[in-house]
């Protein structure tokens, strides 16, 4: 077996020795193995045995000193897909653990072979639309998020083999090198950053850029250096001087500094039109102190040897979102130049390089046991969901629609929950314990006691409550439902849940029970359920009603509404100040009309009218259109009322959302379009005109 083993090998053990105990370095030469024995005979592109690929990203992980079943997933990573070696196979050999990880970077790999163009076709020609690629991309996002709340081993992974991909792209086709550098900076250099790993998402920046533009790369790396070069003698004698005085206040720091890297410079030049040796920051300084206070007193100390110019930046009296902490300030230094610091703790810091990764580091640097990811996952929740929630903001696509999709989507609409086991349920935002229940199992709802949530106060700590039938659920509640054998479905849940299937599961349950047909209901009298609580509304033929919603006023949740009995079954739904309704009721009989509560009709869409104030423009309708497109929000009229000499215009729009749709986050996303001044509900269409002064 020692025959023709690769340098490779010896270098990951070596590296992993570091760190792991005799049983997880057995662990690991066990999964090299089993993968080189399945890859055996196949060489990559590049002529190289294909065992080479999966030793190389584990080596990246062993750099961030991830665990062993971390390592042997990467080693195992790409057997499932390209060998016979099969993921039940894994499991049994080597855990469930294990096999999670791969197949969750398996379902990445799949979704990345569906993209069309990505093979032998011509570039330009079948390409995928800017609405395929929209779609791919945030099934891709989707599925990273999922994956990254269940293990974050799956996302590390992920990036360290697509660092390694790119590493070895020059064998790769143009078109191939293209679509791979493209979709790089698009979903995977912005999650890096998201989740904290700066050094992995630099290097995929640069050589993303790299790929696509060859020219410009050398041609900003050229200067970037040249740079270097003229100005190192000066940042040298910056750093020591620095140094030297705070040594002098009993501070021991680390100072160094570092080069801007050649994406970022580019980037910044592209917004700015600044040229790139120009930018203040191609040089900036870094004081690694080890606490918060000596952070202070450097920035004093700094600050008393030399000029501060007008910006000091305090993130760590105000971090940022994502937890970054520092100092930053910018002085005329030693010969009058301007540097700029970045003041932080050597822990920061660490975080600042490797973010989620840098768990394991710690870990490793403490010399404690590795365990799983379960636990991470749980405690870093609410850490993990605020990098996540601005990630979007990094992402730079072209096709605007995924963003408002990515936005609607993942992070304005769903949320995540735990079982008490620790497996993961994604909901619409706002659902409550009762639509987690019938997630769960039909008995557990329809038996539904109430509910004990675990979410996290502000300092981290645990806490556990229970919770009414109406608390609406947040990401990283570890939920467990409380059941009873004597509760029985009730109509008034209708009105607290907000996934469809809960609502078809509990209608089913509701529906006049004839006999015991419904065996798992305790069958005790129906006569029990208040008579106020509204039934699914009856004509008054006596028969389940068809409810239609009037296409005159637009009747919407929570409007005051009542029913006009139709011919057959058919109620339509108007709101009480339709206009067509007072002229029906005006000529029928009074008495005529229901009254109606939105519980007992709960239409699985409805129609809203919304008022769109702006900037005329050419193009704003399309725009518009293209934003709900975008939202999967189906528009089924619109309007336009320009008024004239200040080219301003009102636009109203008829859109159909789905019941359990927010119809807030699609103003929102109204409200960010160009042009746009304000976006509401138009309430007054079809209504009755207000009594003005009467
Ligand atoms: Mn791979």
């Amino acid at each position: 077996m020692d025959q023709g083993e690769p340098a490779g090998l010896h270098a990951l053990l070596g590296m992993c020795g570091a760190y792991m105990s005799a049983a997880d370095l057995a662990l690991v030469q066990t999964a090299y193995t089993v993968a080189a024995q399945a890859h055996r005979g196949v060489l990559r592109v590049s002529g190289e045995p294909f065992i080479e690929h999966p030793l190389a990203v584990a080596r990246i992980l062993a750099s961030l000193a991830i665990d062993a079943a971390g390592i042997a997933a990467a080693l195992l990573h790409d057997t499932v897909e390209d060998t016979h070696y099969t993921l039940d196979e894994i499991k049994a050999r080597f855990g469930p653990d294990i096999a999670e990880i791969v197949d969750g970077v398996t379902k990445f790999s799949l979704v990345e072979l569906a993209e069309p163009g990505s093979g032998t076709t011509a570039p330009g020609d079948g390409r995928p639309t800017s609405e395929q690629r929209a779609r791919l991309q945030q099934e891709t996002v989707r599925k990273l998020m999922l994956a990254m709340l269940r293990d974050p081993r799956v996302v590390l992974l992920k990036l360290a083999d697509r660092l390694h991909n790119l590493r070895t792209l020059a064998s790769m086709s143009a078109a191939q090198r293209a679509v791979k550098a493209r979709e790089t900076l698009e979903i995977y250099a912005p999650l890096a950053g998201r989740i904290g790993m700066q050094l992995i998402k630099a290097e995929l920046e640069d050589l993303a850029f790299f790929y696509l533009q060859p020219e410009e790369f050398a041609r900003v790396n050229r200067l970037l250096e040249k740079e270097a070069h003229s100005r190192q003698a000066w940042a040298e004698r910056v750093c020591e001087h620095v140094k030297r005085q705070l040594a002098e206040d009993g501070i021991s720091a680390a100072v160094n500094w570092r080069l801007k890297r050649p994406y970022r410079a580019y980037l910044e030049t592209q917004q700015s039109g600044i040229r790139e040796e120009m930018l203040h920051d191609v040089i900036a300084f870094r004081v690694l102190v080890n606490t918060q206070p000596e952070c202070y007193a450097a920035l004093g100390r700094i600050h008393h040897l030399w000029h501060h110019l007008d910006r000091i930046r305090d993130y760590i009296a105000n971090p940022k979102v994502n937890g970054y902490r520092s100092l930053h300030t910018a002085v005329l230094a030693l010969d009058h130049r301007v540097a700029l610091f970045h003041i932080r703790t050597h822990e920061v810091h660490r975080w600042v390089q490797h973010g989620v990764a840098s768990h394991w580091l710690e870990r490793a640097a403490r010399g404690e046991p590795l365990d799983g990811a379960t636990r991470l996952a749980l405690d870093g929740l609410s850490a993990w969901v605020a990098q996540l929630d601005s990630w979007h903001r990094d992402l730079r696509l072209s096709a605007d629609d995924f963003v408002n999709a990515l936005k609607s989507d993942v992070f304005e609409d769903q949320i995540f929950v735990f079982t008490p086991k620790g497996h993961i349920q994604d909901l619409p935002a706002a659902s409550t314990p009762l639509d987690f229940a019938y997630r769960i199992h039909t008995a557990l709802g329809d038996h539904f006691a109430g509910a004990r949530v675990q979410t996290r106060g502000p300092d981290g700590t645990p806490l556990a409550r229970e919770v009414s039938v109406d608390y609406a659920l947040k990401t990283g509640d570890v939920v467990q439902i409380l059941t009873d054998p004597n509760a029985h479905p009730r109509y008034e849940w209708l009105a607290h849940l907000r996934t469809r299937s809960a609502r078809e599961k509990l209608m089913r349950a509701l529906r006049p029970r004839e006999g015991t047909e419904h065996g798992h209901l305790p069958d005790e009298p129906s006569a029990e359920t208040e008579p106020d609580i509204p039934g699914p509304l009856l004509h008054p033929s006596g028969k389940p009603a068809l409810v239609r919603l009037g296409r005159c006023c637009y009747p919407c949740p929570g409007d005051e509404i009542v029913g006009v009995p139709g011919r057959g079954r058919l109620v339509t739904i108007h709101r009480d100040c339709c206009r067509v309704l007072r002229r029906t009721l005006a000529k029928r009989q009074q008495g005529a009309a229901l009254r109606v509560d939105w519980r007992a009709i709960s239409p699985a869409t409805y129609r809203a009218a919304i008022a769109v104030y702006g900037q005329d423009h050419a193009g704003f309708m399309h725009e518009l259109a293209e934003c709900a497109r975008g939202q999967g929000i189906n528009l089924t009229g619109s309007s336009a009322q320009a008024i004239q000499d200040r080219n301003k215009a009102i636009v109203t729009l008829i859109c159909a959302f789905p019941l359990n749709a927010r119809p807030e986050a699609f103003f929102r996303r109204l409200r960010t379009l160009p042009g746009v001044t304000w976006v509401e509900r138009n309430t007054q269409i079809g209504c009755i005109e207000p009594q003005a002064g009467a």
